[in-house]
């Protein structure tokens, strides 16, 4: 059977677990070879073995997203390994729950540079190797509080807010590369990140959406894919929101 994303490669960060782990399933169901990246060795390498069953079509590499080396080697061991890189998901994140006035320097400072600098880091380490692949597709995840506010997690939304307009700029500055970058903007998640938000906050979340549930890991992955394939070859620099109605209200 021919899938989605046959003959391509992707590269999907915090791919040890929730959502960058359920694309990651995904894909490999529709075809394409991945390189999955995340901090969380252990569980990286699991997920790597438990896709073993596919025929070597899943690698995992240690990449810190805020670091640049990590970067060169694992956009080099897509490249080796695979002889090629179409596709990046800018999937990892860290979630901190304060407000501008609780949120400490050290802290603000760790937020950025996880979930904003960590996908500047990854548009920039992929753009040779798409050109060199003959172009490619981003997407890069962000979430609801992308677009609008709400108390509680200061450096988080902004960062989530800057992604959206980065997302905007790199698809300006890569479309003549025939790249397109998109970003997806998830509402609450049933993944090991949300599970430290306190309950009434959360009842609160759910109340607020025409969907009165959580989404589901796979939820998000349709849409991740969606954007990643050549069906949505005429969309570059637009945002995809996958929240259960929640920003309809
Ligand atoms: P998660 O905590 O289950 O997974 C995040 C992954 O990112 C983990 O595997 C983690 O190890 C990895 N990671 C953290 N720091 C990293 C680093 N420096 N380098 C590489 N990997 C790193 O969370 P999730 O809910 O699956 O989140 C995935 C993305 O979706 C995040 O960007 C998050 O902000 C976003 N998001 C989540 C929700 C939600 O409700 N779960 C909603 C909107 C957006």
């Amino acid at each position: 059977m021919i899938g989605r994303l046959s003959g391509r490669v992707a590269l999907i960060t915090g791919a040890a677990r929730g959502m960058g782990a359920a694309d990651t399933r995904l894909f490999v169901a529709e075809g394409a070879h991945v390189v999955l990246a995340d901090v969380l060795d252990v569980e990286g390498q699991q997920l790597a073995r438990d896709l073993d069953c596919r025929k070597g079509r899943a690698l995992y590499v240690h990449l810190d997203v805020t670091q640049a080396a990590d970067w060169e080697k694992a956009v080099a061991a897509a490249e080796d390994t695979f002889g090629h890189l179409d596709i990046l998901i800018n999937n990892a994140g860290i979630l901190n729950m304060a407000g501008v006035e609780a949120t400490t320097e050290p802290e603000w400072q760790r937020i950025i540079d996880v979930n904003q600098k960590g996908v500047w880091l990854g548009m920039k380490a992929a753009l040779p190797a798409m050109r060199r692949a003959g172009g490619g597709s981003i997407v890069n995840i962000s979430s609801i509080y992308g677009l609008i506010g709400s108390g509680g997690a200061a450096a988080y939304h902004s960062t989530k807010g800057a992604i959206r307009i980065l997302t905007k700029t790199a698809a300006a500055e890569f479309a003549p590369s025939n790249i397109r970058v998109n970003s997806i903007h998830p509402g609450l998640i049933t993944t090991p990140m949300v599970a430290p938000i306190p309950t009434d906050f959360h009842k609160q979340i759910i109340s607020m959406g025409c969907i009165k549930r959580e989404g589901r890991p796979e939820e998000v992955a349709y849409g991740v894919l969606f954007l990643a394939s050549d069906e949505s070859s005429y969309i570059t620099g637009s945002e995809l929101v996958i929240d259960g109605g929640y920003t309809a209200l």
